[in-house]
């Protein structure tokens, strides 16, 4: 019997990701067997037991193999950041990697290895044991451009792209990149987190394929830029796949109900939604902004708040925290003023049943991948705030080349000032400019469904991922 080895890092959304992937390959070539890896996370990545008992049950293709706890020598410094921590216990992951591959091969003909970026170290360990590896590439091919460009970047310069500010950087397939829109672990050459990161962009085009999670309409530029061979320092390009969208939504508990029933009391395409992903947190002043702005621009909105950061044990299951006391933290009076039009739902929303109802006209979102592909799906437009991660980059993606979204301008610390928020809201539900963001949104929208139909672009790429495992 053939298998596929899937080889995800520990948080649980990367998870849900591989396993989604793992679900699609399944729908091509139901008489697979796929085997999912799992790693003990080195700090709460998010309770992953009841999603994989909840997965085991539903599809019996699917197994997880639950690694032993990696063995870090006893030098290892503790990691200041938590990505430097995750890519520490993958690297010494490997020996229980090649462990479980083998005595997986022991009962199947293992066809490849897919792992996520994080992984890149087992790399070697598939290669020992002459199995194909892929990777599994989350976000889009704009910020796949700029992975795999990144090598050339670093070896263009000796300085920290953090001193660069200004110049922009010219990343094949994508608008000029300012060094402050770039992710984070990529701004300061000294820091171990870059290292690490550069070393997984050293290694990613020496893989089989790269399975990316975008399709082919949405982002032409830099796929064409990937393919040409543009961004792959001294060396040939891999296969690229463009399988997507992808869904990974998760149900977190929380008002489900409550915002979809208020939302059918609404007008058609009536209401703003913000939103901000898995992580996103402001503090009081930043929701104070918030409100004001809302409650100035006039329109119907759906606002999910968290409490702010240090309110709360983040690490807790977001349904098991104390109830938030929204009074407290948000401006004296606004859920009384806002009760005709507005809607604020503590900690989760189920976002993309939100974003697929009638009453939804717009979306104030963190960029994070899945939450633009969500939108994309629904086909409503976005205002681009980012908070975390490749996000930033993300918006320059979003507005400047597939233009989707709005950009919302954050001052120089970071600060969003109500007005921009007021303006920005505005513009999306009723401008000239909002309405023709929406129509592209609305035209990707198509494109999404026709790329998984039988014979669309995604659809044909997964086709040639599977024969590629047939001819390696
Ligand atoms: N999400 C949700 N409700 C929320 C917040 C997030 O359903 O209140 C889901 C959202 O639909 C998306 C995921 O959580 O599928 C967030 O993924 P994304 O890549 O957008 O951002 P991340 O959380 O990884 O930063």
């Amino acid at each position: 019997m053939e298998a596929i080895v899937f080889y995800p890092s520990p948080p649980i959304g990367h998870l849900i990701s591989m396993v989604e992937l793992g679900k699609l390959i399944l729908t091509l070539q139901p008489s697979l067997s796929i085997h999912i890896l799992i790693t003990p996370p080195p700090y709460n990545a998010g309770d992953t037991a009841p999603y994989i008992a909840q997965v085991s049950a539903a599809f019996p293709s699917i197994t997880f193999h639950h690694l032993p706890t990696a063995a870090l020598p006893p030098s290892t410094t503790p990691p200041t950041h938590h990505e430097i921590l995750t890519f520490e216990v993958l690297r010494f992951n490997n020996p229980n990697v090649h462990h479980a591959l083998l005595s997986i091969s022991k009962n199947y003909t293992v066809l490849g290895l897919i792992m996520d970026f994080f992984c890149f170290h087992a790399l070697s360990v598939a290669t020992d044991l002459n199995i194909p590896a892929y990777f599994f590439f989350t976000s889009g091919a704009g910020c796949l451009a700029l992975f795999l460009y990144f090598t050339t970047l670093h070896e263009n310069t000796t300085t920290s792209f953090k001193d660069i500010k200004t110049t922009p950087f010219d990343v094949p397939g994508t608008p000029p990149v300012l060094p402050t829109d770039m992710p984070k672990p990529l701004l300061e050459r000294d820091d171990k987190v870059y290292e690490y990161f550069l070393e997984g962009s050293y290694q990613m085009p020496k893989s089989a394929g790269i399975i990316v999670n975008t399709f082919d309409f949405l982002e032409p530029r830099p796929l064409k830029a990937i393919t040409d061979g543009l961004c792959v320092l001294n060396g040939p390009t891999p296969p690229i796949y463009c399988v997507g969208p992808l869904f990974v939504a998760k149900d977190d508990g929380g008002g489900v109900s409550e915002c979809l029933t208020w939302l059918d009391s609404q007008p058609s395409r009536s209401v703003v939604f913000l939103c901000f992903g898995s992580l996103g947190l402001f503090s009081v002043d930043q929701l104070e902004e918030i409100a004001t702005g809302l409650e100035r621009s006039g329109q119907r909105f759906l606002w999910v708040v968290r409490n702010p950061p240090g309110r709360e044990n983040q690490s807790v299951a977001i349904s098991e925290r104390p109830d938030l006391d929204l009074d407290s933290i948000l401006p004296k009076g606004f859920l009384d003023r806002t009760k005709e039009r507005g809607l604020v739902v503590k900690t989760w929303a189920p976002q993309v049943e939100v974003l697929n109802h009638d009453s939804v006209g717009g979306f104030v979102t963190h960029c994070g991948w899945n939450s633009v592909l969500e939108a994309v799906c629904a086909g409503v437009p976005m205002v681009a705030w980012p908070l975390y991660a490749e996000q930033r980059f993300n918006r320059v993606m979003m507005v400047e080349e597939i233009k989707i979204a709005l950009p919302m301008v954050e001052s120089e610390n970071g600060f969003m000032s109500s007005t921009e928020v007021e303006k920005r809201v505005r513009e999306l539900m009723d401008s000239e400019e909002g309405g023709s963001i929406r129509k592209i949104t609305v035209a990707m929208k198509n494109e999404a469904k026709a790329a998984l139909r039988e014979g669309g672009s995604s659809r044909v790429a997964l086709t040639e991922l599977f024969m590629s495992w047939n001819r390696t």
